[in-house]
C-alpha cells in the first residue's frame, strides 16, 4: 500500500550532515542546559530572522506559557478563537481568562475594532496569531494597545521568516512566540522561542525558563523548565543552512495551487499582501459548497478516501472546546467570520519535497470535483 499523503512532513537535511554536530555533542557530553549549540542558535537566529533578543524553548506552548508570566500578565486577554488550541490554552495554565472576539475575513487575524469593543477594567493584554503566517493589521493593534495600556503578546508559531515592510513581522509588539515543532516550516524536533525587545525582558526571559534561576543561589520567581537541548539547538543550526531553500520550494508549490484553482467556482486561496514576504507555510483553501458543488466535509472526506490526509486548520474553533464552551466570548452568535471560516478551511499538503505528480493528483480531486 503506497504511504498516505499527509499535510506537511519535515524538513530533515541529509543524516550525514547532522553526524558531525552528533561527534561534537559526545565528546563535549554537554547535553543541555544552555551549552555552545544553544548560544550558537540563539545568535544565528537571530541574524538571520532580523532581531535583537531571543530565547530559545523546548517547545512553543512553554514559550507561550513563560511569555505571559515574564510580562505578569493578569486578568483577561483577549484572544483570536480561530487558532490551534495552544494559543487559548497557555492563558488557562496561567490562570487568565481568554476573552474571544471575531476575525477579520481576508487576514483570519484578529480585527482591532471587535478588540476595542471587548476591553474591560479586567483586560490586560492581546494575544492575536499571525495566522498561516499572514501578518495581522499590527498597526491596528499597536494602536489600541496604546490607547487602552494593553500588553501584546503574539503567537507567531506561523510565522518564521514573515516580513512586512522589510522588517521581521517578529519585531512587532512586546513579545513573539514561535514554535519550531516538526510540522512547522522550521522546525527543531519540538522547540520554540521567544522574540523580546530589550534586554531586561531576555533576561527575565532566561531566568524564568531555567526554574527562575538568576545564579546558583537565587531564584527569582517560581521558573519552568523550559530549555532546548543541544540535540534541538544543533539540528536548528543545521536546518538553518537550508531554510531559503526550503521556503523557495514552498513558495514554487504554492504557486502552482494558486495557479490552477484560482478560477475555480466556490473556491478561494489566500495571496500576502505586496509589503508581506510570506513564508508560505500552510496552503489554506475556502470551499464554499453551494458555488463549488460539493461541501467542505464532502471534499475532505473525498480526500480521506485516497490516503489523502489534508487538514481543517482550524476547525473546531478553540472557544468550542468543553473547557472554553461556557465562557461568555465564546458564544458563536458573536463570532460569526470565525465559524464561516472555521467551516470552509481545507489545508492542502505543501512542504519542500512534494514532488509535481503528487500535487497533480490533489488538483485533480478538487478539479474533477467541482460541481459533482
Ligand atoms: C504549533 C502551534 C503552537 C504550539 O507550538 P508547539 O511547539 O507545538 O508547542 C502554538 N500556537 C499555534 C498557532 C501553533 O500552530
Amino acid at each position: 500500500m503506497a504511504k498516505p499523503i499527509t499535510v506537511t512532513s519535515p524538513l530533515m537535511p541529509p543524516l550525514e550532515s547532522f553526524l558531525p554536530y552528533l561527534e561534537q555533542i559526545w565528546e563535549s557530553r554537554f547535553l543541555t542546559n544552555c551549552g555552545q549549540f544553544h548560544q550558537q542558535l540563539e545568535q544565528a537566529l537571530a541574524e538571520h530572522l532580523g532581531v535583537k533578543y531571543i530565547s530559545l524553548f523546548s517547545n512553543g506552548t512553554l514559550a507561550l506559557v513563560t511569555a505571559l508570566q515574564a510580562l505578569r500578565i493578569t486578568g483577561e486577554v483577549i484572544t483570536t478563537p480561530y487558532s490551534f488550541v495552544a494559543t487559548a490554552h497557555s492563558l488557562l495554565w496561567n490562570s487568565l481568562k481568554p476573552v474571544f472576539v471575531d476575525i477579520d475575513p481576508h487576514s483570519n487575524n484578529l480585527d482591532p475594532q471587535r478588540i476595542v469593543e471587548a476591553i474591560t477594567p479586567a483586560t490586560t493584554a492581546i494575544m492575536p496569531v499571525h495566522c498561516y503566517g499572514i501578518p495581522c493589521d499590527v498597526e491596528g493593534i499597536q494602536s489600541v494597545a496604546d490607547t487602552y495600556g494593553l500588553k501584546v503578546i503574539y503567537d507567531a508559531a506561523h510565522s518564521f521568516g514573515v516580513r512586512l515592510g522589510g522588517q521581521s513581522l517578529l519585531n512587532h509588539g512586546d513579545v513573539s512566540v514561535l514554535s519550531f515543532h516538526a510540522t512547522k516550516v522550521f522546525n527543531t524536533f519540538e522547540g520554540g522561542a521567544i522574540v523580546c525587545q530589550d534586554e531586561k525582558t531576555k533576561r527575565r526571559i532566561d531566568y524564568l525558563k531555567n526554574f527562575g534561576f538568576a545564579d546558583e543561589v537565587t531564584v527569582i520567581a517560581p521558573g519552568i523548565n523550559g530549555k532546548m537541548n543541544e540535540l534541538q539547538a544543533a539540528f536548528g543550526l543545521l536546518q538553518l543552512r537550508h531554510i531559503d531553500d526550503a521556503l523557495a520550494r514552498r513558495r514554487t508549490i504554492y504557486e502552482r495551487y494558486y495557479d490552477r484553482l484560482a478560477a475555480v467556482p466556490g473556491i478561494s486561496l489566500m495571496s500576502p499582501p505586496a509589503n508581506v514576504e510570506w513564508n508560505y507555510a500552510y496552503c489554506p483553501i475556502m470551499v464554499d459548497g453551494e458555488r463549488f458543488g460539493i461541501s467542505r466535509d464532502e471534499l475532505y472526506e473525498r480526500f480521506r478516501a485516497v490516503d489523502i490526509l489534508v487538514r481543517r486548520y482550524f476547525y473546531p474553533l478553540i472557544c468550542e472546546f468543553p473547557m472554553y464552551r461556557g465562557l461568555e466570548s465564546a458564544n458563536l452568535d458573536k463570532l460569526r467570520i470565525a465559524q464561516q471560516v472555521s467551516r470552509q478551511v481545507l489545508c492542502l499538503p505543501i512542504y519542500p519535497d512534494l514532488d509535481v505528480a503528487t500535487q497533480d493528483r490533489i488538483l485533480s480531486i478538487i478539479i474533477e470535483g467541482q460541481g459533482a
